[in-house]
């Protein structure tokens, strides 16, 4: 079911009331520049390097971001976003080093102020220009090591820190923990849901995310009608319970280890031979790719997005849909991360045809799909709420152009950016999570 709008405005009031704080950091200056300068260079691998000499400048990546195609501004060009990288490759790492010193500048804080925009506010490390552009060169790949280098120099956006601090240091997220995760569950068990919790045994851990708990309810418990529906031997753990993974996203490796470490324990505690992660875009990158990286040997389970457990059960014939039928018209949003960079973009298509769903789709979709501006943590940002609204209307009338009625998508972040660009232009059209649709449709 669509969300109550309520909930969600009083959401994002909260993160806006983060988004004002501040959070001085400890480090002089020149110490900021100096540590951001070693994870940089650090970071410039063999494959980086030669990315950073292969630009032809052909002005395709620009086309591609979201970002540029909305503010048309040349900063928001995503190979741009490597500049400072590429000054500090060819001061000290190019063999033209010595050349290049003369009169290529080092990096300064003023610099690194200025590119905290770029690699936060302006980047969702989406991939869309790495896969458009003719040299194959790995743009979000870089972007990723400039907000590994500022988030070690405290230059991040103060709500991306906290919220990488408080899950770091306290497990929590938003205040919610796996004390308030076991008593969600408890409430949802007085409906009459049977919900196995800590199981010592079962085939299939299955993930939720902290916005499951404070907004999408709805969503948990489709989840939760979809695994008893299917007679998986399932459960969910109190201590390994959390998609999101903010060290993820703010380029911090030992937040982020942390928060898999959490995971690929409890999955490893009751012998999971799958885990589910829940609607959660990059939770499955994370964990699915980056995760067997992390603990340093190939994870002893799969890990399945939900869109792709779901088109794999309607496909084996376990779950079981009830049509909805072609009264209302519906396009689909390909999250980034799962779509693009997962490659998960039949099986959600399979789910919506066993739905029997009137699907349009909208140009370009699938791995192409323009990113809605809310990944890679964006969402969060609140200063960077007027550019995720320019990005929005791009994406509104890719949706209009459709002539759908209803948006469904399978990514929390995808669901809260779109829903605050419903919210801010009064658009009046429902977006739903997939998984939700299923769970209202069980056969
Ligand atoms: S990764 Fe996405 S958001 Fe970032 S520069 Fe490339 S296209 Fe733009
Ligand atoms: S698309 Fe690739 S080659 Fe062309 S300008 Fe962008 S980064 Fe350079």
């Amino acid at each position: 079911m669509p969300v109550d709008m309520n909930v969600a405005q009083a959401f994002m009031e909260q993160v806006q009331e983060m988004g004002k704080m501040e959070v001085p950091s400890k480090l002089s200056d020149q110490e900021r520049v100096e540590t951001a300068k070693q994870v940089i260079r650090d970071g410039i691998n063999a494959q980086l390097a030669i990315d950073l000499e292969a630009c032809v400048h052909c002005g395709l990546c620009a086309e591609a971001c979201h970002f540029y195609l909305a503010s048309k501004d040349p900063k928001h060009t995503p190979i741009r976003k490597l500049d400072l990288m590429k000054r500090m490759y060819r001061r000290e790492r190019s063999p033209a080093r010595w050349l290049y010193r003369l009169f290529v500048k080092d990096v300064t804080i003023d610099d690194l102020n200025e590119w905290e925009e770029l690699v936060y506010d302006s980047c969702t490390v989406c991939m869309r220009c790495s896969l458009i552009c003719p040299m194959g060169i790995n743009i979000g790949g870089g972007v990723a090591v400039m907000r590994a280098a500022m988030r070690t120099a405290d230059l991040m956006p103060v709500e991306m820190r906290l919220v990488g601090q408080e899950q770091a240091e306290k497990g929590t997220i938003f205040g919610v923990g796996s004390e308030q995760f076991v008593q969600t569950l408890e409430e949802l068990r007085k409906t009459g849901l049977k919900i196995p919790l800590d199981e010592p045994e079962a085939d299939i851990l299955v993930l939720s995310a902290v916005t499951d708990i404070v907004l999408f309810k709805d969503t948990l418990v489709s989840t939760i009608k979809i695994m008893n529906h299917i007679g998986a031997k399932w459960t969910f753990s109190s201590q390994g319970y959390e998609s999101a993974n903010f060290g993820y996203m703010t380029g911090d490796q030992e937040w982020q280890c942390a928060a898999s470490k959490r995971v690929y324990d409890a999955a490893v505690a009751c012998g999971a031979k799958t885990v589910i992660v829940a609607e959660c875009g990059h939770s499955y990158p994370t964990l699915r790719w980056a995760g067997a990286e992390l603990m340093g040997k190939p994870l002893p389970f799969e890990v399945l997005a939900p869109s792709e457990f779901l088109g794999r059960e309607i496909q084996a014939g376990r779950l079981k849909v009830k049509p909805i039928g072609k009264q209302a018209k519906f396009t689909f949003h390909d999250p980034c991360k799962i779509g693009r960079i997962g490659g998960v973009v039949d099986a959600p298509r399979v789910v919506l045809d066993a739905l029997g769903v009137d699907l349009t789709e909208t140009e370009p979709h699938g791995v192409e799909n323009l990113c809605c501006g809310g990944g890679g943590g964006n969402f969060l940002i609140t200063r960077a709420l007027p550019l995720r609204l320019k990005v929005f209307e791009l994406k509104m009338k890719q949706f209009d152009d459709t002539g759908a009625e209803e948006v469904v998508t399978s990514c929390d972040s995808c669901m809260m950016n779109i829903m605050a660009g419903t919210m801010a232009h009064q658009w009046p059209k429902p977006t739903h999570s997939l998984m939700d649709l299923v769970g209202h449709h069980l056969a």
